[in-house]
This record gives structure tokens, C-alpha cells and sequence, in this order.
């Protein structure tokens, strides 16, 4: 499958899943805006490695998803330079850890803003462009966490929720057009953000790092094993594809049968 001449635009992907997202369009040819935190010299080799490997055309954009006005920005600069998404992966998204009653407001406020509310006004500030467009796809990066929940997780579940919930109704919203909608649900995936997870359970339960992974990481995953970052590519690539053409509002439960309970 090619899709050479479209472009994607992928929250959050300095790094971890929405990197590895973005390096599977590039590999089928598409043009990529990257976007997330890090250090900038790191992020622009990151640039123009991708650039150079996949002969497509990678920009940056430092936009923060807990300001809408910054998300808009990053929207209009892609269209500007691509002429519209045609490809949005919203994936940005943070952790915290906390029993409810103890759960700092700010980290409540930051994990709707960043996990939630920035699908929402990504979505809406690309819409109009991707409605012009003869195809379009949206891709929003949910969790098993969208369709159970944990203890101490209570901003992180609602907000994953939420997302499953907007992209239910975009995916109706858009039935009429060539765009369509859906979500991604990993399981625990390696990456930086599961990384810090396993050192602040490693302390707190005083045990060793290969038995917080088997004991409590992948307690609730029965295939005890880490969902690769690949699969969820081939997954996103997938729903690019003419063979996805009728696949919206849907959710994919990537979770090593972790739902099956
Ligand atoms: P990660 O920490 O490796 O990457 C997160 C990315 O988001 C980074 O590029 C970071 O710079 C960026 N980011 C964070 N805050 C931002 C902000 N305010 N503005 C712009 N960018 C910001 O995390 P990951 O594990 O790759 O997670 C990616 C997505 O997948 C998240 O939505 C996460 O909830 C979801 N997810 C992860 C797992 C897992 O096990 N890793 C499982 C299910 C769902």
C-alpha cells in the first residue's frame, strides 16, 4: 500500500508509540509533521533522519496539546505546507498516578487537557480542510484503559473514556463522507511512558524491575508480554488502507487479551 502524496500529522510523536506511528506512514511514503517535547537538537537529527531514509518531507511542530490556540497553530502550519491533514493521529498523552481523594487538581486538569480536550480541537481545527479533501483519516490513540479501568488511574480512565466517546461520535458525524474515525487501544506498551511507571512501582514495592513487569505491570495482560509498537503501526496503516474503507467508530483492543477477561 502507498501513501505517497498524503500526509500525517501526529501528536506526540518525538517519541514512544506516536514516533513509531510516524516512522510507519513515512515508510508507506507520507509526508509527516512531528510534534512533542524533547530536546530540539535530538528532535531535528530525528527530522532529518526520517527524511533522508523514507525521501519524504518531515517539519516539526513544538505545539503544546494543553493549549488550544497552540494546536490550531500546528494544524494550520501542516495545511500550509501540505495543503490539508490527510492523516491525524492524535496520540500525546501523559500519566499520573494517584488515589482519587489525594489526585492533584492540576494533574486532573493537565491529563484531560492533554489526553481528552486536544483530540477535540485538533479534530475541529483539521475538519474543514479534510472535508475538501477526497479522503481523509483520524486515528485517536485511546488505552484498554478507555474500556476498563485501574485503581489510582481515575484522570487517565475518564479521559481515555472521553476519547473512545468522541471518536464514536465524530465517526457517525462523518458517515456521509470518505473520512472516517476510529481509536486504537494498547495494552502496556515499553515505552517511556510505561518506563517511568516500572522505576516509581519498582520503589514503592521494593522489588526488583524484571518482577514489577511480570507481577504488576503485566498483571491484568495475560500474554505476559509487552505490545510491540510495530503492531500498532501496522495497525494505523491498515486503517489507511482501501480494505478499511467501512471501518468507523471502531475501537482496537491491541491488549494481549487483557478485555478477553
Ligand atoms: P511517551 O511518553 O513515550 O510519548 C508521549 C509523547 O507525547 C511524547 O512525544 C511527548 O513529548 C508528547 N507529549 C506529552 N505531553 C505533551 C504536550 N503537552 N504537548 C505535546 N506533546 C506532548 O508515551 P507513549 O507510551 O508513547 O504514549 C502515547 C499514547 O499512547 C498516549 O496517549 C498514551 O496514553 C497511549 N497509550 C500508551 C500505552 C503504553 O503502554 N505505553 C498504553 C495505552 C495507551
Amino acid at each position: 500500500m502507498s501513501l505517497k502524496g498524503k500526509s500525517a500529522l501526529v501528536t506526540g510523536s518525538t517519541s514512544g508509540i506516536g514516533l513509531g506511528l510516524a516512522v510507519a506512514f513515512a515508510k508507506q511514503g507520507a509526508n509527516l509533521t512531528l510534534n512533542g517535547f524533547g530536546d530540539r537538537k535530538q528532535i531535528d537529527e530525528l527530522v532529518s533522519s526520517l527524511a533522508k531514509e523514507h525521501g519524504v518531507k518531515v517539519a516539526y511542530s513544538a505545539a503544546d496539546m494543553s493549549k488550544p490556540a497552540e494546536i490550531r497553530q500546528m494544524v494550520r502550519e501542516h495545511e500550509d505546507r501540505y495543503g490539508a491533514v490527510d492523516i491525524l493521529v492524535n496520540n500525546a498523552g501523559i500519566q499520573h498516578v494517584s488515589p482519587v481523594d489525594e489526585f492533584p487538581d492540576e494533574k486532573w486538569d493537565a491529563i484531560l487537557a492533554i489526553n481528552l480536550s486536544s483530540n477535540f480541537h485538533a479534530i475541529k481545527a483539521a475538519l474543514p480542510k479534510m472535508k475538501t479533501q477526497p479522503w481523509a483519516r483520524i486515528i485517536n490513540l485511546a488505552s484498554v484503559h478507555g474500556v476498563v479501568a485501574s485503581p489510582f488511574k481515575s484522570a487517565y480512565v475518564a479521559a481515555k473514556n472521553g476519547v473512545l466517546g468522541l471518536t464514536k461520535t465524530v465517526a457517525l458525524e462523518l458517515a456521509d463522507t470518505n473520512i472516517t474515525c476510529n481509536a486504537i487501544c494498547p495494552g502496556y506498551v515499553k515505552t517511556p511512558l510505561v518506563e517511568k511507571q516500572i522505576d516509581q512501582q519498582a520503589e514503592a514495592h521494593k522489588i526488583p524491575r524484571d518482577r514489577v513487569i511480570r507481577e504488576v505491570i503485566l498483571a491484568s495482560q495475560p500474554k505476559k508480554e509487552f505490545v510491540e509498537i510495530e503492531g500498532l503501526g501496522d495497525l494505523a496503516v491498515f486503517l489507511c488502507s482501501p480494505g478499511a474503507k467501512a471501518v468507523t467508530g471502531a475501537n482496537f483492543n491491541l491488549d494481549g487479551g487483557w478485555t478477553a477477561r
